[in-house]
């Protein structure tokens, strides 16, 4: 059970290895910024929000197990289908974790995508 720290004093910084892929996909929903506090519990949330997850643990896969910090539960995800990466080399899926109780579905939310104009 998390208990209710102060994240203040936390900074959060992008999760190593997904640097390139924020700059080149700024408009992009899942960018993880990971932060530490003293006691060593890691914390991450997506850039541009303020739902914070706790890292429960990673398994031996890689994979990272995270609750929400701020109702305790289980995070979802969500797959969205971004326009943006059409013409790019990468997949143009998305997987966007978020909490079912916190947050909207990102994938009921489109509107940013519709702003974004490639430069060339
Ligand atoms: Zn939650």
């Amino acid at each position: 059970m998390a208990t209710r720290k102060s994240l203040k004093n936390l900074e959060f910084k992008i999760l190593n290895g997904w640097e390139d892929f924020a700059r080149d996909n700024p408009h992009a929903r899942f960018i993880p910024e990971i932060a530490k506090d003293l006691d060593g519990d890691v914390y991450i949330r997506k850039r541009g929000t303020e739902v914070v997850y706790l890292l429960k643990e990673i398994s031996e896969d890689g994979m990272m197990h995270l609750s929400c910090l701020g109702c305790g539960g289980y995070l979802a995800q969500s797959i969205i289908r971004n326009k943006i990466y059409l013409d790019k080399s990468i997949s143009p899926y998305e997987f966007v974790l978020y909490c079912p109780q916190c947050e909207q579905d990102p994938s009921k939310n489109f509107p940013i995508l519709k702003k974004y104009q490639k430069k060339h």
